[in-house]
């Protein structure tokens, strides 16, 4: 199948979308990239489609990939609290993932979450601009490494640049902060709740950036 004979390989026409339910439907029969055999669900992103704030992980998982919505697992409920703790409603921020479908890999015989590749988010990147078209956020706050060098820059360092502003896709201001997977990984509980700290404090500097 070319390009030109499937509407959702069509950069173009994604590109002329303005309305979200409608890209969110298009994104659904998406074969943009590889991901497309392995995915259950395609998650596109959900939330306030006016939110002042956009907040965007890795990739779906195991139970984002079942549910067809974005943190909806573990790390989802971490960073439910986490919102809440800053004072941010769950349901008045955008929340995506710089690819919209699972990336698994086998590991000792079993279906395992991995990182998205480079070209598995550059596939996606026409999904991503269009949720940041659409929905039009003042900050971007990029869950973990994978989303930070997508949208802040491929030298971006999390460990040393957390937690601070830069310019983010589409004339927004990003920062960068933690993972909830990486938090709920954490060894022992100390670190957990340190690590979960700074997720709260970076969301609070995002908030109050995004004036919402
Ligand atoms: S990850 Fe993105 S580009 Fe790849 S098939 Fe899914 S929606 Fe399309």
């Amino acid at each position: 199948m070319t390009e030109a004979h499937h509407p959702s390989l069509d950069t173009g026409l994604i590109e002329s979308l303005t309305d979200l339910e409608r890209a969110r439907e298009i994104a659904a029969g998406c074969v943009r990239c590889p991901l497309k055999e392995t995915r259950t669900l395609v998650v596109f992103g959900e939330g306030n489609p006016g939110a002042s704030l956009m907040l965007v992980g890795e990739g779906p998982g195991e139970e984002e990939d079942a549910r067809g919505r974005p943190f909806v697992g573990r790390a989802g409920q971490l960073l439910d609290s986490a919102l809440a703790e800053a004072g941010i409603p769950r349901d008045a921020v955008w929340v995506t993932n710089t690819v919209r479908c699972r990336p698994t890999k086998i590991e000792a015989g079993r279906v395992a979450n991995r990182p998205p590749r480079v070209g598995e988010i550059r596939a996606c990147a026409v999904w991503m601009e269009t949720e940041l078209r659409l929905v039009a956020p003042r900050v971007v706050v990029c869950l973990g490494a994978v989303a930070a060098k997508a949208l802040i820059g491929k030298e971006f360092r999390l460990t040393q640049e957390r937690g601070q502003l830069f310019p983010g896709p589409a004339g927004t201001e990003a920062v960068a902060t933690l993972h909830p997977s990486y938090i709920i990984r954490q060894r022992d509980s100390e670190s957990r709740a340190r690590a979960r700290e700074m997720l709260v404090e970076d969301l609070r500097l995002a908030i109050r950036r995004a004036g919402a």
